[in-house]
């Protein structure tokens, strides 16, 4: 028999002062806290509380832009690979030639196979799984799959970003983060050393500039442009706007997005905007 005290007690969350009777929504509330999600972007270090606000900043904030990844085992670093992006083509056709001795002539369908589609589209880069999968359907579906695959890894895996592998630099979430701690803890030695009798924080001396960033694992090192850099990130600038489909979906840059990844349809003027003065 089930004891009618147990579905009547209630559940407080530890916390804040939350509480509910129903264990299924206190799991919710407690996953609001935890903020599983975390932003897939280099550079950007949000975490979110619930799928729908990961999406919608992923959504607003970044875009996926077309690159190839290098499948090719790196020279004498087997099994791993050689992994560099490439956001042209025909750089990585040459790539491919000079430093891997393919032939340019049998190359053709292995480049499609690296090929990580706009946001997406035909195979989109996981950094849990660390491959290129294949997405099926088109625009919006196929966008669509890359976040139900990726809130498996988290939901059902409890993976975290931090183990997140980033395509863009071939470099883990966390290892970036551990750049940040280093400097902070550096920070905080020069604070201890500079006289106790003042108490207040130490200020954060600007970041220095960042020397070279760590070669890639090949070889040739020819550094990605850095515009080709930006244009992966695009992040929105005070000033810039957003459309809001009319079928409730965005905000969706400006600048980036032409047409709703949720209805596939070109913004209207039934479409909505609004304004991004800063960021989130
Ligand atoms: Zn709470
Ligand atoms: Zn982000
Ligand atoms: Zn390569
Ligand atoms: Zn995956
Ligand atoms: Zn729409
Ligand atoms: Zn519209």
């Amino acid at each position: 028999m089930t004891s009618e005290a147990s579905t009547t007690k209630k559940l407080q969350c530890n916390e804040c002062s939350k509480s509910t009777d129903r264990q299924c929504d206190m799991n919710k509330h407690k996953k609001r806290h935890r903020r599983p999600y975390g932003c897939t972007f280099p550079r950007c270090s949000k975490t979110f509380g619930s799928k729908s606000d990961w999406k919608r900043h992923e959504n607003s904030q970044h875009f996926q832009s077309e690159l190839w990844r290098c499948q090719q085992p790196a020279r004498g670093r087997l099994p791993e690979f050689c992994a560099r992006p490439f956001f042209h083509k025909e750089e990585y056709l040459t790539h491919l030639v000079k430093e891997h001795d393919r032939s340019a002539s049998k190359v053709e369908e292995e480049v499609e196979k690296c090929r990580i589609g706009r946001n997406g589209q035909v195979r989109f880069w996981c950094g849990f799984c660390r491959t290129i999968l294949s997405a099926e359907g088109t625009g919006a579906e196929a966008w669509e799959m890359r976040f139900t695959h990726i809130d498996e890894h988290i939901n059902k895996e409890g993976k975290r970003v931090d183990s997140w592998l980033c395509v863009e630099e071939n470099k883990l979430k966390g290892e970036r983060k551990e750049e940040k701690t280093t400097i902070l803890r550096e920070n905080e030695e020069v604070g201890k050393k500079r006289g106790r009798e003042n108490e207040s924080p130490v200020e954060m001396p600007p970041r220095p500039p960042k020397t070279p960033r760590r070669e890639m694992r090949t070889a040739s090192t020819t550094a990605i442009a850095p515009s080709a850099l930006y244009s992966l990130r695009m992040e929105r600038a005070a000033g810039d706007s957003a459309h809001i489909c009319c079928c409730g979906s965005g905000p969706y840059l400006k600048k980036v997005y032409s047409a709703c990844l949720a209805c596939g349809r070109e913004f209207c003027s039934n479409c909505s905007s609004e304004e991004l003065a800063c960021h989130e």
